[in-house]
């Protein structure tokens, strides 16, 4: 794991300064995170797989308190020693927000165990790992926050349409994660299951019915507004809650 810039080497932040880390956030809606919490005067935790490619993120890096570290959300020794290194930072908020659709065309026939245990491991797994490493740092905040950015394609309530397979079913596994650490953390880590709504990204397409401003500008809202007594909820970027 390469650490790009250190939290420690900005003069611009104060001890009274939160601190945000997200996963994924070289592009599409962790890149978003970033530049509006940047904007929000937070001091930013970006991790991405290969920092040496996030062209956006090191530019966002050099005009702000922004770091970049290194993190492929599969390699679980490199989430303990994300956790080791930051372990005396508070985190204010995590946002586990990486995750992959899967391979394509995920219908009847054609959904193989190599891909759909990839997916299980980047968008169920991963996000419990990095949770439960991020603890001792989540812990020396004075309101520590997650949010799972999962999807109404996990909603088992919410399915009219069928196929999508694996994507569907990593996503259902992530939410059974949620409200399993909402009830194991009650009252000392606020958790909560962000559905960002259908975004034109790279996995969204360009056919998504809102922008990445509009989304995370929700999504920030909602993780504002988030409290230990609303802890365990599925709520999309309007506000609204998502059946499970
Ligand atoms: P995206 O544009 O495809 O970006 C996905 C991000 O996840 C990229 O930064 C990617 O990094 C990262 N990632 C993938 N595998 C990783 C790994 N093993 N380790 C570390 N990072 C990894 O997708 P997006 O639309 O921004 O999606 C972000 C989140 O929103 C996902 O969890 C997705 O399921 C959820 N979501 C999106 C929509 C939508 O309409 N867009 C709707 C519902 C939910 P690389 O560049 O290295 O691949």
């Amino acid at each position: 794991m390469q650490k790009v810039k250190l939290m420690n080497q900005s003069s611009s932040t104060s001890e009274s300064t939160l601190t945000v880390l997200v996963t994924g956030a070289n592009r599409g809606l962790g890149l978003e995170f970033c530049r509006q919490y940047v904007a929000a005067g937070y001091r930013v935790i970006a991790t991405c797989r290969q920092p040496q490619k996030a062209t956006e993120l090191t530019e966002l890096s050099e005009r702000s308190s922004l770091a970049i570290m290194a993190l492929d959300v599969t390699d679980s020794q490199a989430i303990n020693r994300l956790g080791e290194q930051l372990q005396d930072q508070p985190i204010d908020i995590l946002l586990n927000n990486a995750g992959i659709y899967g391979s394509q065309g995920q219908v009847i026939g054609n959904c193989h165990a190599e891909p759909w245990l990839n997916t299980f491991l980047v968008n169920s797994v991963a996000p419990m790992l990095i949770t439960t490493a991020l603890l001792p740092s989540l812990k020396l905040a004075k309101q520590p926050k997650v949010g799972f950015v999962t999807s109404k394609m996990g909603s088992i309530a919410d399915n009219t349409s069928g196929g999508s397979y694996i994507y569907r079913s990593s996503k259902a596994a992530l939410n059974a994660v949620i409200k399993s650490l909402a009830i194991d953390f009650a009252d000392v880590v606020s958790m909560v299951a962000l559905h960002p709504g259908w975004v034109r990204t790279d996995m969204g397409g360009p056919n998504g019915l809102i922008d990445v401003e509009e989304s995370i500008a929700g999504m920030r809202k909602v993780i504002d507004n988030l409290s230990t007594a609303d802890s365990g909820q599925f709520i999309d970027y309007k506000g609204v809650t998502v059946p499970w």
